[in-house]
């Protein structure tokens, strides 16, 4: 088999190129976990939990794993932050009402 990326053989039973590293699709098959309409949606409903996904992923690209990994972060800490400003809202409401 000859690698698409650099164009040198490599053995047909590896994942990987050994000169330069790119995923060598397997009949261009790759798992249903691996792709971008399972991993979007899961990001979505799982948020940080995705990242092994994301990092484990083969044919997904360094550069894009560190956006994903980035909108990801920036997700979780909307997702965390948000509840405690409405807590801390309502929290003021309650205290201001209970004064009269
Ligand atoms: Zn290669």
């Amino acid at each position: 088999m000859i690698c698409a990326k650099c164009g040198r053989m490599v053995d047909d039973q590896d994942n990987y190129c050994r000169a330069c590293g790119d995923f060598l699709k397997n009949n261009g098959e790759i798992h249903w976990y691996y792709k971008s309409r399972v991993i979007y949606p899961a990001i979505v409903l799982f948020g940080p939990l995705t990242l092994p996904l994301i990092f484990k992923n083969p044919s997904m690209s360094r550069a894009k794993k560190n956006i994903l990994t980035f909108i990801i972060v920036v997700y979780t800490c909307i997702l965390l932050v948000t509840p405690a400003l409405v807590m801390n809202h309502i929290y003021k409401k309650v205290l201001n009402s209970s004064c009269y």
